[in-house]
């Protein structure tokens, strides 16, 4: 199993640790030919739109998008908002393959960051300690959207559609590793 991590900003180092503490053979991805021979690709917390300006200038758009549609892919925080299809408006590169509509800083300044324990459909135990920075919240998702959790009823904190995982937290920030391995039985379904 070969799993990617994009690397062009944000916290990839991190999602890079908990999955070789899977077992889980990482590449950093920076280029397109990076994404050859990959099972699945995490797209981290960071800052958007750097994310996508970096994704632009290095070429990567598009092998991104393709990739996306095809393979397994989590975005976490920035990551969640480069997958959406919408985030209100088309300011910033995105790869829109995700039936999410996405707000950006949803918290505002006041709580920028916290963190809860936050039940999530699918994960046997505790509650999952979200660590919220600065984070997105999607505030609607498709039909084909299977919603994991949410704080309030327009408030979805976590959802997968098929192959597509997005969390608006950072779970490779704790040392909880479920929702990688969550993640790694996607790209072992899917591969
Ligand atoms: N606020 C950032 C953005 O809009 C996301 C923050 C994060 O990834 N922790 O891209």
């Amino acid at each position: 199993m070969n799993i990617g991590v994009l690397a062009l900003q944000g916290a990839f180092i991190e999602h890079e640790k908990m999955l070789r503490s899977l077992g889980v053979t990482v590449t950093q991805v920076r280029l397109p030919e990076h994404l050859t021979d990959l099972d699945g690709l995490i797209i981290p917390g960071g800052e958007s739109t750097t994310i996508g300006k970096l994704a632009v200038q290095y070429g990567l758009i598009e092998p991104l998008r393709d990739f996306a549609q095809r393979k397994a892919t989590w975005g976490t925080c920035a990551g969640m908002i480069f997958l959406a299809k919408d985030i209100g408006h088309d300011r910033q590169p995105l790869l829109g393959v995700m039936d999410l509509t996405v707000n950006r800083n949803a918290f505002g300044r006041q709580i920028d960051s916290f963190e809860r324990a936050i039940p999530i459909k699918g994960l046997v135990g505790d509650p999952f300690p979200a660590v919220f920075i600065r984070a997105p919240i999607a505030t609607q998702a498709g039909v084909g959207v299977e919603i994991l959790a949410q704080l309030a009823a327009d408030q979805i904190i976590a959802a997968r559609q098929g192959h597509l995982l997005a969390t608006a937290f950072h779970p490779e920030l704790t040392h909880d590793s479920r929702l990688h391995q969550y993640f790694y039985d996607i790209v072992d379904q899917t591969r």
